[in-house]
């Protein structure tokens, strides 16, 4: 990849311990294929693609915009793509996450910065090309979600790594009331 072109995506990078957590549990599974590194454990927001390295700040300046509020996920669903994608996922999606993705789209777009199409699916990828069907499993992991970052996707020896950018901290309740009150 070239210098001057970044590939980004913006995510919430699953914090240290539970990605410990989802690692072990993943691994009790047994299941055949390829696991996502556990320190590349994440949840996409909105994927930017390749993007010239000159463009990051106005990402940084876009992003500083948005105001949302801290959530708490419960991961409690395992899915699979047709592709194999092994993933978690919550039976049901936070009014907080899907009012930060929007604000997130929202203001990219207006930046005309070209968005996927498909509708938004919060999932985190576990393993890929996992061939098996029926997973026997109920899997439950909180995640206190309290911000959300710039990622840049790099190839090295092992596979892909994430760079983290720059992090921004989601509002608590009673800051939100700060920004809407004006
Ligand atoms: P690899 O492609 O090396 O297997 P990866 O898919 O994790 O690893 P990237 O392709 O750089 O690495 O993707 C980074 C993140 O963006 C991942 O969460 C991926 O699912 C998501 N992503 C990649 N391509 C797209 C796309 N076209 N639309 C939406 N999300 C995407
Ligand atoms: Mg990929």
């Amino acid at each position: 990849m070239k210098n001057d072109v970044l590939r980004l995506f913006f995510a919430l990078g699953c914090p240290p311990e539970l990605a410990e957590g989802i690692a072990t549990w993943r691994s009790s599974l047994h299941l055949p294929g390829r696991p996502v590194a556990t320190a590349n454990l994440h949840l996409t927001l909105a994927f930017l693609g390749q993007q010239p390295r000159a463009r990051v700040a106005q990402m940084q300046d876009l992003a500083s915009e948005v105001r949302a509020t801290a959530f708490d996920l419960h991961l409690d669903r395992l899915g699979r793509q047709r592709n194999g994608l092994l993933y978690l996922a919550p039976s049901h999606t936070p009014e907080a996450l899907l009012e930060l993705v929007e604000q997130l789209y929202s203001n990219l777009s207006s930046a005309a910065i070209q968005l996927d199409s498909r509708p938004f699916r919060a999932h985190l990828s576990l393993l890929r090309h996992c061939p098996t069907q029926a997973i026997d499993a109920n899997p439950s992991f909180d995640w206190p979600v309290s911000r959300f970052s710039l990622f840049a996707s790099e190839q090295n020896a092992r596979g892909s790594h994430y760079r983290q950018l720059h992090t921004w901290p989601l509002l608590r309740d009673e800051q939100e009331g700060s920004f809407t009150a004006e």
